[in-house]
């Protein structure tokens, strides 16, 4: 009775450092088959954990700053004085075979979406409490002491902007995290702005196949 558009939805997830975002998405990743998560660009330094094409792509600041020039990138921010950026390419495509986007990016980088696609699904992951923020980002023990408290100074800030989003999920517990953004993901897909059209007969016609109905 309904035609709805089969285009995947853009989701964009930010948290501040600390606020256990990875562990959320992951978990996400693993249990939903059509959520493809895009891989960032980035001119920071490489984590122990990181690998190349898979948590980032690492790029030098001259480097990156010649991808801005080309127009790469879909947005881009400095962050903690680091560039990262999200790669244009397979987005659109991803979003047309009707698979969900996960951009895991920061706040300036959500704005600049919130420009370009005003549908897109914004979602920020809130750490517990500022207690639990500060020791998830001393236990991660990556990190330099002036990063740690430039990173919280960001998170404390960012937390203010929540209500730019569309969503807020506390991540108390990863699996409730979990199952509350697929929630999200779920009641955005029945929102009546998807419909591509309403296909209704003849009022007459129906009316004439209740009265046989009735006789
Ligand atoms: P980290 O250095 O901890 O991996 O990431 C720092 C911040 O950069 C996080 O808040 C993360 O969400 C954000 N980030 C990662 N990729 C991108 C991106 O492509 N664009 C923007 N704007 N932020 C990003």
């Amino acid at each position: 009775m309904i035609k709805t558009r089969n285009m995947g939805t853009l989701i964009v997830i930010s948290a501040p450092s600390g606020a256990g975002k990875g562990t959320v998405i992951n978990k996400l990743l693993e249990k939903n088959d059509n959520l493809w998560l895009s891989v960032s660009a980035t001119s920071r330094i490489p984590r122990d954990n990181d690998i190349e094409g898979k948590t980032y792509y690492f790029y030098s600041k001259e480097e990156f700053e010649e991808k801005i020039k080309e127009g790469y990138f879909l947005e881009y921010a400095l962050y903690a004085g680091n560039y990262y950026g999200t790669p244009k390419e397979f987005i659109g495509s991803k979003l047309d075979n009707g698979i969900d986007v996960i951009l895991e990016i920061e706040i300036q980088g959500a704005m600049q979406i919130k420009e370009l696609v005003p549908e897109a699904l914004f979602i920020f992951i809130m750490p517990p409490t500022l207690e639990e923020l500060k020791r998830r980002l001393v236990g991660r023990n990556t990190d330099s002491k002036d990063k740690i408290i430039e990173r919280f100074k960001i998170a404390y800030k960012e937390i203010n902007e929540v209500s730019k989003y569309n969503y807020v999920v506390v991540n108390d517990e990863v699996d409730n995290a979990v199952s509350k953004i697929e929630a999200i993901i779920k009641a955005e897909k029945c929102r009546v702005d998807r419909i591509e059209e309403v296909l209704l007969n003849n009022e007459e016609e129906y009316i004439h196949e209740l009265l046989i109905d009735m006789e």
